[in-house]
């Protein structure tokens, strides 16, 4: 049994405080990935500090344009917000497309971006693991490595990110505002995860006292062409093999503007804009998506068990395409 002490913060500078001055001490939103790795023994906090009461749970307009999502509001309560699903529905598919309804109740957007690794191994105390015991070695490399990562590897450590709202967010470019000791910053989508290099451990770039208190969506939101594509075991209630968000611009046939980012292959949600950039001005044919599938993935190494998530990503990667580009026009 490990004991902690919890308490209830009541403002963000007092959250910030605690986890500052006491060793040990974490936030904890929804709970529904905390709990989980408190219970495995994964996470041994010494204080849990409770910021569901914090005033972080409303999503407003900005004055840009954008739209503000508060770090408490809950993930059912953002893919159902009107202005999000009108807007910005590719990341209401997003978030949809994970989890289920009851954790989605629970799952703070906060917490969404803080959730660790499904690494099987990770979850498992006999077996080494460096994002757990830095130092210790990794299981999955020579193990079962089914779900691992195909691109951004290092020989530390071969998990991937699990989110589906993170891949939504990073082809938007949210930017991630955090408060902590040394006063507010604002991190762009791209730059909070990490990839694992030598310190797998790390996962984002989040400082310990630091608390995310919103991430801002750009005004442009891809409205008219969008696809979230998650490939996964089952039909609901699986975490993503591949999964694929594609935001495009077209004039016409033409497409003037790509993002696409994906998830399942990587320590974060992966973009190559080299590969996006192939697209930009010319006409969306299955041809040229297959070319892009092809460049995303260059230099995507498989492990034993996963090499199929190379193909699967490139195929993934058109079929995303083919249903953004077509959105709003008939069948040819
Ligand atoms: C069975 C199951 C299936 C799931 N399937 C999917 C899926 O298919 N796709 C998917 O995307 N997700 C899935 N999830 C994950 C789920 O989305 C996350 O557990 C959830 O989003 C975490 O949010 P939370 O508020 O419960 O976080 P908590 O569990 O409370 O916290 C998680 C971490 O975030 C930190 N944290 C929380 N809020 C903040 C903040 N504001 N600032 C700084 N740190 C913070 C905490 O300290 C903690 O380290 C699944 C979860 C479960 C249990
Ligand atoms: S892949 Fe990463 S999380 Fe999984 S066992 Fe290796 S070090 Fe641990």
């Amino acid at each position: 049994m490990n004991s902690f002490s919890y308490t209830r913060a009541s403002d963000v500078a007092s959250a910030v405080r605690e986890v500052g001055t006491n060793h040990g001490a974490v936030f904890i939103a929804g709970g529904t990935n905390l709990i989980d790795l408190i219970k495995e023994n994964v996470s041994r906090p010494a204080r849990l500090v409770d910021i569901t009461r914090l005033p972080l749970n409303r999503i407003e307009a900005l004055d840009n344009g954008g739209l503000q999502l508060g770090a408490l509001v809950t993930n059912a309560d953002t893919a159902y917000n009107e202005q999000v699903e009108r807007r910005y529905p590719l990341l209401s598919r997003a978030i949809l497309a994970g989890a289920s309804p009851q954790l989605r109740n629970m799952a703070t957007n906060g917490g969404n971006l803080m959730q660790r690794t499904r690494c099987y191994y990770f979850y498992d105390l006999a077996t080494p693991c460096n994002k757990r015991e830095p130092g210790a070695g990794c299981s999955a490399i020579d193990g079962f490595n089914r779900i691992h990562a195909i691109l951004g590897t290092s020989d530390q450590c071969i998990a991937v990110h699990p989110s589906d709202m993170c891949v939504a967010l990073t082809a938007l470019e949210a930017v991630v505002h955090v408060t902590g000791s040394g006063g507010d910053r604002a991190i762009p989508f791209a730059e909070f995860h990490r990839l694992p290099g030598d310190t797998p451990q790390i996962d984002t770039n989040l400082r310990s006292d630091e608390i995310i208190t919103s991430i801002d969506l750009p005004p442009k939101g891809f409205a008219d062409h969008y696809a979230y594509l998650k490939v996964r075991d089952r039909t609901s209630y699986a975490f993503a093999l591949v999964s694929v968000a594609a935001a495009l611009e077209m004039d016409g046939d033409t497409i003037t503007e790509t993002r696409l980012a994906l998830g399942g292959v990587a320590h974060k949600p992966w973009r190559n804009r080299d590969a996006e950039s192939m697209l930009n001005g010319i006409e969306a044919t299955k041809d040229h998506f297959e070319a892009v599938g092809e460049a995303i993935v260059r230099g995507a190494v498989g492990f034993r068990h996963n090499t199929f998530k190379i193909e699967l990503a490139k195929r993934a990667v058109v079929r995303a395409l083919q249903h953004a580009t077509r959105m709003g026009r008939r069948e040819r």
